[in-house]
């Protein structure tokens, strides 16, 4: 099942990138293992997919050292500055830096461990109260504080897309973050080649729209909702 499964998401994921003229390897699928207990990671690490996302540190301490080293870990959901120091050498990608708070957090234990972090910064393109990030408005003043962070490199920008069965809606969403993005890049002049955006309901749309990284759980893993 999740042999097929993976089957079917690189396809969707190689089509939408050729109906945007964009070539299939420049998105990269991070495989959301939240609830998913270890055998069924290791099934999917077994079709060759090593790239996983975890959103709870808990949960992925806990199965951090029952896989394969070979796995590159994002970190995705919010992360409390209390527990960096669990995981600052372990993963490869924090998705979800939402403050300036947490941002110095992680300098200080990437220094102390003398290691690089790096990071996306979450906006909250949908204005949902229950979404952590910096507004889109916002997001540029919090980049100036962070890009002077010596240990942390800044990738790129995350976005959870709205709750919503609305195409349009959730197009315009990922259409801000791109947005949002470019500005950033001109105002500083950086480049931040990441955009991390689009899950198991609307990874088409955001490939669409520029996404390079789709968190994908559910179609995966989950009881499939292919349409
Ligand atoms: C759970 C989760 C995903 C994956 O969502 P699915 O709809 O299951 O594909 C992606 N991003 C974040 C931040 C998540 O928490």
């Amino acid at each position: 099942m999740i042999r097929e499964n993976l089957k079917l998401l690189t396809e969707r994921v190689e089509t939408s990138a050729r109906r945007a003229a964009r070539e299939p390897g420049t998105v990269k699928i991070v495989l959301v293992t939240k609830n998913i207990p270890v055998d069924r990671i290791r099934e999917a690490y077994d079709c060759g997919f090593r790239v996983f996302g975890e959103n709870r540190v808990q949960e992925f301490l806990e199965k951090f050292p029952a896989l394969p080293s070979d796995i590159t870990w994002h970190l995705i959901g919010h992360l409390q500055t209390n527990k960096v120091k669990y995981i600052a050498d372990k993963i490869s990608l924090i998705h979800s830096v939402d403050s300036v708070k947490l941002a110095e957090e992680l300098e200080k234990r990437a220094a102390l461990i003398g290691r690089n972090i790096r990071v996306l910064l979450e906006v909250n393109t949908s204005g949902e109260a229950s979404k952590f990030g910096f507004s889109p408005d916002g997001v540029a003043g919090s980049f100036s504080n962070i890009k002077a962070l010596p240990h942390l490199e800044v990738l790129g920008l995350m976005t959870i897309g709205p709750l919503t069965e609305d195409k349009v809606t959730s197009r315009e969403a990922f259409r801000s973050l791109k947005v949002t993005k470019e500005k950033i890049e001109q105002n500083f002049g950086v480049s931040l080649p990441e955009l991390s955006m689009g899950m198991s309901g609307d990874y088409e749309i955001a490939i669409e729209e520029g996404s390079t990284m789709v968190r994908i759980g559910t179609v995966v893993f989950g009881l499939p909702r292919w349409r």
